[in-house]
């Protein structure tokens, strides 16, 4: 099915808070690969703009996609859909550019079964002491909210050594950013703490 394929497919996860959106960032500025914006049937929060954070959609907009099969992959998560769209990844794919996906545990199970060589990476945080500072830190998250992306992230941590080929701590930034580069470059496969 993906014989033609020329890019390499990148799962980027992990939990609410980890620093996962900066060093995706300084990802997509330091590599020549695409960042696939996902369609969210959530609503945009302050200053997300439709088609570049998001393709923010309708309920039925969103199911009529995966009727279509116009969804490669997608999962509800806080009691909103998310979604990736085929055609943000495989023309670029085909192409011989780079994809990468924010995506969940859930979503980037299914990407590993549609896409077997996809490159899976998960940040973790070095403790969930550390990151429900971080959490709090944000002063965006209610003590409730806080808790309740707790115990998400403490699932998919547990989950993790099972679903992706790399596990990569976020303690210091730096250092984070220039291990998720290595293994993107092929230079750190064997990063995984399996
Ligand atoms: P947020 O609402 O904070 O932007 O995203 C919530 C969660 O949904 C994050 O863990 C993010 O990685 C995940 N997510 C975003 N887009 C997709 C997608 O297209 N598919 C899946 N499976 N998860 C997604």
């Amino acid at each position: 099915m993906n014989a033609s394929r020329k890019g390499q497919l990148v799962v980027i996860s992990g939990p609410s808070g980890v620093g996962k959106s900066t060093i995706l960032a300084a990802v997509l500025d330091r590599t020549d690969t695409r960042f696939s914006v996902s369609a969210t049937t959530r609503h945009p929060r302050e200053g997300e703009i439709d088609g570049v954070d998001y393709h923010f959609v309708t309920t039925e907009e969103f199911k009529r996609a995966i009727d279509n099969e116009e969804v490669l992959e997608w999962a509800e998560y806080g009691g909103h859909l998310y979604g990736t769209m085929r055609n943000e990844v495989v023309p670029i794919l085909e192409s011989g550019v780079n994809v990468i996906l924010d995506i969940e545990n859930e979503g980037a199970k299914q990407v590993r079964a549609a896409y077997p060589d996809a490159l899976l990476v998960f940040i973790s945080p070095p403790s969930l002491d550390e990151l429900a500072r971080r959490l709090h830190g944000r002063g965006d998250t209610s003590p409730a909210d806080v808790q309740r992306r707790l115990s998400v992230a403490a699932s998919q941590i547990e989950e993790a050594p099972y679903v992706y080929d790399a596990i990569v701590e976020n303690d210091e930034l730096d250092e984070a950013i220039a291990r998720v580069l290595d293994i993107l470059n092929g230079q750190d496969r064997t990063a995984s703490n399996l």
